[in-house]
């Protein structure tokens, strides 16, 4: 299988770099990074995942012809351009327009890509090829790749994604009856494309239960659970669908929800990972999602996911709960806080939602349990402090506002622009605003568009240990 996703910026930089005046097909590159994903967990099988990293123009004395259409260019900077690809693990692409139609490949992009496979086999040999992308003029998408000697594979859809997720090349829509209210309100596609949709839960707390059941009512074709933990009986006053019978038998978060949609009978396919987010165990899972919500207060987890929204594009939406105590006569003050991660979004450490030192404390306790309980001794460490206050209705709050924020990034239903980079809602106050913030000048992820679309590294994600 395999598929594309294509960041809304650089979409965005190939339709300004593509248009012509005279309506004419035009063409430039794309470097793409690759996510190899050994077993979809939903399908089982292999995925090859590509990801848009950076737009490159034809040069200009490359150039040779081009009318409404076809679009005719010397190879010269394919073949350098190829050699660097390479070099950097990253696949060349080739992106045309098609300014009078639907993107389709034609005869000719057939013969035209016929001969660059030739190129290609001839330079680097069997097994190595390059990908080829149409832009058609009515916004539509199409994407494929191939490989030396002699194969070309279509992938099954194109994601365009940023503050917005659209997915091209899904088969119509989903007349199930089961989901008809919602179709009425969203219009015929929408079942289809939530049908489609490949969705993470990170944390299955109380901000996460929530999010999991929410996503299985709007019929999220695809659903994958990540929790390391069992349910507790403090846990139950927010935990949705836990029971008391949960505690007594030490059943993991992951399973209570997993029963809890399974047994809704709503057509959800669900998936889980009892663990470490970060665990090299679970990147397959990760690496498979159209977009992940994080809803663990574990820093080093959020740490991780912040990461992996800018390599691969995939939007990571976190939420967090606030609650303490308040000035101006108020006994608390309360805040649910909906932030969005992933290229065109300033990150969560620039966000100040991660805390670097916690962070540490947090892997040292995984990696070596003994040495963080011996540092804890002597108050080293900071250590969990007093448990956080919580209460249902908040948190489950602050998880409607997030999956109201993917409802917006696929339907738009409050305007266009997409999803808002941050929200949060005053609970105490009757209060509602956007947030935002600049990013630090420097940083890796959100500052500049190096990492963006990076795909597979070593180590992952270029993190250490
Ligand atoms: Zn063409
Ligand atoms: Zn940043």
């Amino acid at each position: 299988m395999l598929d594309l996703v294509l960041l809304e910026a650089h979409a965005a930089e190939l339709r300004s770099l593509l248009a012509t005046p005279d309506g004419a097909e035009a063409a430039a590159y794309l470097l793409l990074g690759r996510a190899e994903i050994g077993s979809d967990p939903w399908s089982g099988r292999r995925r090859h995942r590509m990801v848009s990293h950076r737009a490159v123009p034809v040069p200009e004395e490359d150039k040779v012809s081009a009318s409404g259409l076809h679009v005719t260019w010397s190879t010269r900077s394919f073949v350098r351009l190829l050699k660097a690809a390479e070099e950097q693990g990253l696949t060349l692409a080739i992106v045309h327009t098609h300014p009078g139609s639907h993107a389709f490949f034609s005869d000719q992009d057939d013969a035209n890509e016929r001969d660059l496979l030739r190129i290609v086999g001839n330079r680097s040999g069997a097994g190595h090829g390059f990908a080829s992308v149409v832009l058609g003029g009515d916004g539509s998408v199409c994407a494929r790749r191939w490989t030396a000697p002699a194969t070309a594979e279509p992938c099954e859809r194109v994601a365009v994604v940023g503050r917005g997720i659209r997915l091209h090349g899904l088969a119509g829509g989903d007349g199930d009856p089961l989901l008809d209210r919602q179709a009425r309100l969203f219009g015929p596609t929408f079942n289809g494309l939530v049908r489609a949709l490949k969705v993470g839960v990170v944390g299955c707390g109380g901000t996460g239960s929530p999010t999991a059941l929410l996503l299985a009512r709007l019929g999220i074709g695809h659903v994958l659970l990540v929790d390391d933990d069992v349910v507790e009986l403090t846990n139950l006053n927010r935990v949705h669908g836990s029971r008391r019978t949960d505690v007594e038998g030490r059943v993991p978060k992951v399973e209570v929800l997993r029963r809890e949609i399974e047994a809704a009978g709503l057509g959800v396919e669900v998936t889980t990972f009892k663990g470490w987010v970060g665990d090299a165990a679970a990147r397959d899972a990760l690496r498979s999602c159209d977009v992940v919500f994080g809803c663990t207060d574990d820093h080093d987890g959020r740490l991780f996911l912040n990461r992996l929204a800018y390599f691969y594009g995939i939007p990571v939406i976190d939420m967090g709960l606030r609650i303490m105590p308040a000035r101006d006569g108020r006994p608390y003050e309360m805040a649910g806080r909906v932030t969005l991660a992933g290229p065109g979004a300033p990150c969560l450490m620039c966000r100040g939602l991660v805390d670097p030192r916690r962070a540490m404390e947090e892997a040292l306790r995984r990696t070596d349990p003994a040495a963080y309980e011996a540092r804890k001794a002597e108050a080293y460490v900071l250590g969990g402090g007093d448990p956080a206050p919580a209460v249902v209705t908040f948190t489950t709050e602050t998880a409607c506002m997030a999956v109201n924020e993917l409802l917006q990034a696929l339907t738009g239903f409050r305007g266009d622009g997409g999803m808002r980079t941050g929200r949060q809602r005053r609970f105490d106050a009757v209060e509602d605003r956007a947030t935002t913030c600049t990013p630090r000048a420097g940083c890796e992820v959100c500052a500049g568009t190096g990492l963006w679309g990076r795909g597979d590294v070593l180590p992952f994600l270029y993190r250490a240990g």
